[in-house]
């Protein structure tokens, strides 16, 4: 319909009950440069607003045409949604009750990320995706103040988008700095580096809810043994540390920026935004943080290579467990990991199980009935059986640096190389090393009962057939960095389990990265304004852990 018959409809429902909005459900409504599309309507004003979906066609809009190709759709939606994000917020208001009159999109991080809010449709043409809240007062509709959203705000918005073809460099900016973090992952790969930290990099943050960088922090500055020159697409030359594949331990006095060090190595599986401090580091995109999680779910998991026999005789080459300890919580988070295809594996003392990690020979001597094998000792293999390498954060002990293959001192935020001093004057002999064991994949068959999966900010609600829920929260993940990461997670879950799909893990994951990159509208119907892209292995990270779930040994 034209703007002029949804203006005279939205007018006769004013004053009359809400639910007469439905009427508008999957309403198209053509505009002079551009279609907009109702795909949900809420229910109540306090209910989450209502999706439209807008349509600009490649005639509408002055965007350049290489923005369009593939390597530069993740930047250029990135940016879009950035512009889009503030520009609803300039006409977002409140009125009336509930999310009446809102307009927007949750507000992107620093993470260059494919997100729901923006896609490129067919034709290079955009599409914009939004929350509106439809304007009522009590339950009566606004249909004054709807006419006002879908006549002036709405058109002004997408104005402000399609104004935006004439920022051509800005954007071609926020891609090349982009283009320039893509290079640099794949270039650690190729030289088989863990990963890369920048020379000037600012790696704190400015509070634990903060993403800014924090200011007058230290730069960062990589000692010139281990540091690296290289060469980026923007034709910068750039130097920092790199560390080949291998073991790295990260020691150094409290306080120092092991920790921020580490996390930041973690993060460095997303392209950052300019001023963020953090564009120069990049790790794989399958890093891992592994940790202690007290209490968390394991699913016939093999981790006899860390975990002998337990006390009550329960073997561990097919371990679940309900209420995991520290280092079986670990343990299983380990062998998860490897299963899943990491190529890094991180971990800080200050959130591990160190009785999973280390034990020294005194300790070794006075218990004897331990079905501890420490993880310490099998690093080496672990590294030479696997394709993943490893960095952990130790302070406590010396034992890790016996198989280290590089150590890095922290001190006053500083790194130091102190490979060689330590291996010549301290811990020259070598531990005994034991040969860690990958077990075969498992295969993930669906979950029991399942009814539903639903995202509310960092949780996932898993809903049963019998009504009963299960919940976790994916902030104990550290590679999850946006809501919309989580509720992407949820759609993925219901996608997997209404398929019955069944798949071993590895294959699961390209799976589910192959179901990705075709966008989110094979995901979703409709498709929220605020969903956010993950990796396949993030997925598994929560099935892992739901209760329920089906993993069947190989
Ligand atoms: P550690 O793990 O060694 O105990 P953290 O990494 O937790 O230390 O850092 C301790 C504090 O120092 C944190 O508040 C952190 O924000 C701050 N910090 C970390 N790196 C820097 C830096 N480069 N410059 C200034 N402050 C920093
Ligand atoms: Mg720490």
């Amino acid at each position: 319909m034209e703007i002029d018959d949804l203006a005279r409809m939205l007018a006769k429902l004013e004053g009359k009950s809400y639910s007469l909005y439905r009427r508008l459900r999957n309403a198209t409504i053509i505009y002079r440069d551009f279609k907009l599309k109702l795909t949900k309507i809420q229910g109540d004003p306090h209910a989450e607003p209502s999706i439209v979906e807008v349509l600009i066609p490649n005639s509408s809009h002055r965007f350049s045409s290489k923005f369009f190709e593939e390597k530069n759709i993740t930047p250029f939606t990135d940016y879009i949604s950035r512009s889009l994000h503030s520009i609803c917020k300039k006409h977002s208001e409140r009125c009336g009750s509930g999310n009446s009159c809102y307009i927007g999109i949750p507000k992107p991080g620093p993470w260059i990320l494919r997100r729901s809010s923006v896609e490129v449709g067919e034709n290079k043409s955009l599409i914009l995706r939004f929350y509106v809240g439809l304007p009522a007062r009590g339950r009566r509709v606004l249909g004054g103040e709807a006419v006002n959203i879908f006549r002036k705000k709405i058109p002004s918005i997408v104005k402000g988008i399609i104004l935006l073809g004439e920022k051509d460099y800005e954007i071609m900016d926020h891609i090349v700095n982009y283009l320039d973090q893509e290079y640099l992952r794949s270039w650690i790969k190729s030289k088989g580096y863990m990963f890369f930290v920048g020379n000037g990099s600012i790696l704190p943050r400015e509070s634990s809810i903060s993403q800014k960088p924090l200011k007058n922090a230290v730069k960062f500055l990589s000692p010139k043994t281990l540091s690296v020159k290289v060469k980026l697409p923007s034709n910068r030359v750039i130097e920092g540390l790199a560390i080949s594949k291998g073991v790295l331990i990260i020691t150094g006095g409290g306080y120092h920026g092991k920790t921020t060090l580490l996390k930041a190595i973690q993060e460095g599986i997303y392209d950052h935004i300019r001023g963020d401090g953090r564009e120069l580091v990049v790790s794989s995109e399958k890093t891992v943080t592994v940790k202690a999680e007290d209490g968390r779910i394991i699913h016939h998991v093999n981790i006899s290579s860390f975990i002998r026999k337990l006390p009550s005789g329960e073997l561990t080459v097919d371990f679940s467990n309900l209420n995991a300890s520290g280092s079986t919580s670990m343990a299983a988070s380990i062998i998860e990991a490897l299963e899943a295809g990491v190529e890094l594996i991180l971990f800080d003392e200050d959130t591990s199980a160190t009785n999973l990690l280390y034990k020294d020979e005194a300790m070794a001597k006075i218990i004897s009935e331990e079905p501890i094998v420490p993880l310490v000792n099998q690093l080496r293999s672990t590294v030479k059986k696997t394709c993943a390498g490893i960095v952990g954060v130790i302070s406590a002990s010396s034992i890790p640096l016996y198989v280290a293959d590089c150590i890095i001192l922290m001190e006053k935020y500083v790194p130091y190389d102190i490979t060689e001093y330590v291996k010549k004057n301290l811990c020259s002999k070598r531990l005994a090393t034991l040969d860690f064991k990958l077990p075969q994949p498992r295969v993930f068959a669906g979950i029991r009962e399942f009814r539903k999966a639903k995202a509310r900010g960092f949780k996932i609600t898993i809903t049963y057939s019998n009504g009963e829920k299960f919940e976790l929260n994916i902030k104990d993940n550290p590679r999850i960095v946006e809501k919309g990461q989580v509720k992407t997670i949820a759609y993925v879950i219901n996608y997997l389990c209404k398929r019955q799909i069944k798949k071993s893990v590895p294959e699961l994951v390209e799976y589910i990265n192959n179901v990705l990159s075709k966008g989110f509208t094979t995901l979703a119907k409709p498709v929220p304004p605020d969903l956010t892209i993950v990796n396949g292995l993030d997925v598994i990270w929560v099935l892992n852990r739901v209760l329920n779930a089906v993993f069947l040994l190989a």
